[in-house]
């Protein structure tokens, strides 16, 4: 698959990152395979709650943290779930994520969230052009509700970074709150809209829309999973499938979500990349319960009106990518959702469980891999990857073509940990 004219490109992990990134490479001209043993978006970006987060510039790790855990950890119906023979392997990363939630490396986060974000929903009508747009964006914005009427410490951390970085925002009263979302209950006290927020409504179907246009600028998909990314004796790059069969280009993209550092161990990249499980209930065929992704703070799930029914998605489970799914987890968010409604009508519930890639300080890893110049990394978006896709495939593709970047890409570096 080598070419005389803009190169070649192998991109492994056809999730949200790889599928965007390869639409780019193909539109760039670079003749581009990306592979994924799954077809695409069947990884953490089928199941999420689509919302398209362009201002959450506040990371997940905040100060006040380390006092709320250990009643996470005690509550099992709680936001946060470690299963305990998985904690001496999630022990390092845990660690290192409560260091991050130190007020200097969370400011610095938020800056480079903040670029990397900010534009996400027009990038995606770009991305995705005018008739798939129409079909699966929405533009009205991202409520966040409280139902307790007092502000935690990591809380006030939070808004004081929306406020430092002039995020578009109304305080929204309990009135305010059924005003616009007639048919929540009276349950919360106060909320956030941000206005600047989009949603998609049906994630999945995003990622095949992109991946139809990747195909159509000629890019190839394959099927298959790989065993191996390593340097041969001659010192090039080489890709080894399962099975056997060796592949070369001019550049490769590891864009394999929580798996990404598997790849990785034989280039001597070390990354703390750990996966936050989360799991949705879909409620299928329920229609026109919100208008726009309501994230309910206090229990930490988003709830979001999709094309297939209302999809219920969060928690986060510490357990590896091996483990099988607790389904459990999901069930726990269908009674929160039918506390959160008047009158949800009754429907059939399909449960899931993603694995979202996790880095502490959750800021992506996009960067040049310094021991293999011609390999480009891009994972880590966590709780954020729809949102991060269509800038991050930017930058890959700009990394890829030895291009300048318009977005200050130092804070994304491989380096930093
Ligand atoms: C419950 C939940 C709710 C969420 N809600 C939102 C939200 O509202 N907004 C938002 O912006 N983000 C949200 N997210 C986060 C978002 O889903 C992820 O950040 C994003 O999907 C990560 O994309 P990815 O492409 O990096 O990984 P993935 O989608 O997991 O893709 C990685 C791919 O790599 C493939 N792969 C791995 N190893 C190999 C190999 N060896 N060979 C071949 N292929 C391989 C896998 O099969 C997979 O398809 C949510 C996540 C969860 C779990």
């Amino acid at each position: 698959m080598k070419t005389d004219t803009v190169g070649s490109a192998i991109v492994i992990g056809a999730g949200i990152i790889g599928t965007a990134s390869a639409l780019r490479l193909a539109q760039a001209g670079l003749a581009t395979t990306l592979i994924d043993w799954q077809e695409p978006g069947h990884g953490a970006s089928s199941g999420n709650a689509g919302s398209i987060s362009a201002e959450s510039i506040v990371p997940i790790a905040l100060p006040g943290m380390l006092a709320q855990v250990p009643k996470w950890l005690m509550d099992p119906k709680g936001p946060l779930n470690v299963r305990w023979r998985y904690l001496p392997r999630a022990a390092p990363w845990l660690l290192k994520w409560l260091q991050a939630s130190r007020m200097k490396t969370v400011e610095t986060s938020a800056v480079a969230l903040r670029g990397l974000l900010h534009s996400a929903v027009d990038e995606y009508e770009d991305l995705l052009g005018p008739e798939h747009s129409a079909r699966l964006i929405r533009r009205r914005g991202q409520m966040i509700l409280w139902q307790s009427p007092d502000q935690t410490r990591s809380e006030r951390a939070g808004h004081a970074l929306r406020e430092k970085h002039g995020v578009a925002m109304r305080w929204l009263s309990a009135d305010d709150i059924t005003d616009l979302e007639p048919a929540l209950a009276p349950v919360f006290a106060r909320g956030l809209l941000l206005e600047r927020h989009g949603h998609m409504i049906d994630p999945l179907a995003t990622v095949a829309a992109l991946a139809a246009k990747f195909t159509a600028a000629g890019g190839i998909i394959r099927k298959a999973r790989v065993a191996t990314l390593d340097r041969a004796a001659t010192g090039a790059t080489r890709v080894v499938l399962e099975g056997g069969e060796t592949l070369h280009a001019d550049r490769y993209v590891v864009s394999a979500g929580a798996w990404s550092t598997r790849l990785l161990a034989r280039l001597g990249v070390h990354i703390p990349l750990e996966t936050e499980r989360g799991y949705h209930v879909t409620l299928k065929g329920i229609d026109g319960m919100c208008s726009r992704p309501i994230m309910h703070a206090d229990k930490a799930f988003i709830v979001s009106q999709m094309a297939m029914g209302l999809r219920v998605a969060g928690t986060v489970e510490i357990a590896g990518v091996d483990a099988p799914p607790n389904y459990d987890r999901a069930k726990l968010l269908t009674g929160h959702v039918r506390a959160m409604f008047r009158d949800l009508p009754e429907a059939v519930a399909e449960y899931w469980m993603g694995c979202r890639p996790s880095v502490p300080d959750s800021v992506p890893v996009i960067d040049r891999v310094l021991a293999a110049p011609d390999v480009i990394v891009a994972f880590g978006h966590g709780h954020l990857g729809m949102t991060g896709a269509p800038a991050t495939a930017r930058i890959v593709r700009d990394l890829v073509l030895s291009r300048h970047s318009n977005i200050d890409i130092s804070a994304f570096g491989i380096h930093r940990f």
